[in-house]
């Protein structure tokens, strides 16, 4: 089965505080965000699937000079999710000039915040946030 994930029902999920990613038919494998064809076997055969909202942090960064429309500083982090996919998002509830190394290998759960769109966007849009557990 092919059945289609856009960037909009991706965002429009993220609103409803749900994750999206895509199930793959062939080799069972979840791809997160939602892309074209399967991480693992470039299969198209891909249905939309809800992640769970846990996640392991494995490294991140802090953003001292933004974009324009962002707000720095700010932390980004990249998490493994309890299905399988690394995902990036932003690491909110912890001062970024109070990170160390401790911070990876920590659960965190993951939401998303609204971000009111700029100079790189169309409209808003939804980011995808990690909350340490
Ligand atoms: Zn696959």
């Amino acid at each position: 089965m092919n059945e289609e994930c856009t960037f909009e029902d991706y965002q429009k999920s993220m609103a409803d505080n749900k994750i999206l990613g895509v199930l793959c038919a062939d080799c069972n494998t979840i791809t997160a965000p939602p892309q074209a064809v399967c991480r693992k076997c470039s299969s198209p055969n891909l249905s939309p699937k809800e992640l769970g909202k846990n996640a392991t942090l494995q490294t991140f960064t802090v953003i001292r000079v933004a974009p324009d429309g962002m707000n720095p500083p700010y932390i980004v982090a990249l998490a493994e999710t309890d299905d399988g996919p690394w995902v990036i998002g932003n690491l909110i509830g912890v001062d970024p000039d109070k990170t160390d190394l401790e911070l990876i290998g920590k659960r965190v759960t993951m939401s998303s915040q609204h971000t009111k769109g700029n100079l790189y966007s169309l409209a808003d849009f939804h980011t995808l946030t990690f909350s340490l557990q």
